[in-house]
């Protein structure tokens, strides 16, 4: 195929990117696919634990962030998780709900990778991996873009790839850099869906590492119960990746650590067992070790019966509203996504396109809307993608 034989590229053979250039190729358009990883769906292969939960159920637009929160539900209204389950089904790809609406392959993310390449195929894409992408411009409503030592041109261009989260996979901000030149804007970036480190006072934790339990966690005005999980850096675990995404530098993390306790239990628990101590007390819901670095923080030693109610209501009280202050994240390296990204100011929420330069569009985690774990990121690279593959 010569150089003009294209009528858009697709930069980042990722989830976005390969939904992106499957329905316009079966839209009858000639899509290339360029991506400099050697093989597509990297990120793919290695979510979910390698089954890929690759959407959920419950997706609706008040499960992303982004500066502009209405701006993804125009895609995530016109393609939704059942239509990429009719798609799965289609492939006869076997999947169960593992818990939240999150739905999981059976069998390997390797599947999906595969569905995908099947339905590019089924387009006539072009798809070329493992060659650096080099210059890109724009002149005379035509994009040209260096990859390897070669270049090809197109009337239109899609920017799919990614966040720079995890960069030891191929993640780059080169989006962002993309973005700039075209005078788009980009919301500052940051990891997210990511681990929280300790330090000063919260340090003693650590040695928890490895323990997890049902929590509550809240920063700002979100809260999400699920487990937290001690590490040797820090805190981890559904609950801390969730809430990770809304917290700010500075700011608390506070832990419910007995969300589902009813008011007075501690004072009900020495009236049924006054002999106990608060360390037996808590360990009668938490891990033991847990319960000990937890009972030793509020030094209220003895049985329960030498404790005033107001102490039990105290400690009650701080056990529902465990205050940490993490001292940072674990950063990219170990972020699932990317919060922020490129502006959705600057981009049309109907087809993904630029508003300030005709043709160039920018679609999945490159754009700044970024969704709760279980299967919402994806859902968005999907939806994004099919958005702008029906508009090229
Ligand atoms: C460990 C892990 C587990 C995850 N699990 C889940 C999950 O189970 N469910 C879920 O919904 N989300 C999950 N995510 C998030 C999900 O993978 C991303 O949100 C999603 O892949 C974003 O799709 P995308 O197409 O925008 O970007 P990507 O899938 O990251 O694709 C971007 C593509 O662009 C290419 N690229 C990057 N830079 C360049 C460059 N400079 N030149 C050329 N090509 C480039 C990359 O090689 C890549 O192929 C997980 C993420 C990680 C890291």
């Amino acid at each position: 195929m010569s150089a003009a034989d294209y009528d858009a590229i697709v930069l980042g053979a990722g989830a976005a990117g390969m939904m992106c250039a499957a329905v316009a190729g079966q839209r009858g358009k000639r899509v290339l696919l360029l991506d400099h990883a050697e093989a597509p769906g990297k990120k793919i292969l290695i979510s979910g634990g390698g089954r890929c939960n690759f959407t959920n159920v419950n997706t609706q637009a008040d499960r992303f962030l982004s500066a502009n929160p209405h701006f993804a539900k125009s895609a995530l209204a016109r393609y939704t998780p059942t239509d990429f389950i009719a798609l799965v089904n289609t492939y006869g790809i076997a999947f169960h709900e593992k818990t939240l609406g999150q739905l999981f392959c059976d069998g390997s993310a390797k599947q999906i990778v595969a569905m995908l390449l099947e339905e590019c195929a089924k387009g006539g894409v072009d798809l070329r991996c493992g060659q650096p992408i080099g210059a890109v411009t724009h002149g005379d409503g035509r994009f040209t873009v260096r990859f390897g030592d070669q270049d090809f041109i197109a009337p239109a261009l899609v920017i799919a790839t990614g966040g720079p989260s995890i960069p030891k996979m191929g993640a780059t901000g080169f989006a962002y850099d993309l973005a700039r030149q075209f005078g788009l804007k980009v919301v500052e970036p940051r990891p997210a869906l990511v681990p929280l480190t300790l330090g000063g006072d919260d340090v003693l934790f650590r040695e928890l590492s490895g323990i997890a339990a049902p929590v509550e966690a809240r920063a700002g005005k979100a809260a999400f119960r699920e487990a937290a999980l001690f590490t040797h850096k820090g805190l981890s675990g559904p609950a801390i990746l969730q809430i990770s995404s809304y917290w700010r530098h500075g700011e608390p993390v506070s832990i419910d650590f007995l969300p589902g306790a009813p008011q007075g239990w501690l004072t009900d628990a020495k009236r049924a067992r006054p002999r106990a101590t608060l360390r037996a007390a808590l360990g009668a819901h938490l891990p033991d070790r847990l319960a000990e670095t937890l009972a030793d923080r509020l030094a209220l030693p003895g049985e329960l019966a030498a404790l005033t109610d107001r102490k039990l209501a105290d400690a009650e009280a701080r056990l529902a509203r465990w205050a940490f202050r993490p001292n940072g994240t674990e950063g990219f390296a170990k972020a699932e996504v990317t919060i922020g990204g490129i502006a959705t100011a600057g981009l049309s929420s109907q087809t993904m396109m630029a508003k300030s330069v005709q043709n160039l569009y920018a679609i999945g985690e490159a754009v700044d809307v970024t969704g709760w774990l279980g299967g919402y990121n994806f859902q968005w690279a999907w939806a994004s993608g099919h958005a702008a593959g029906q508009a090229l």
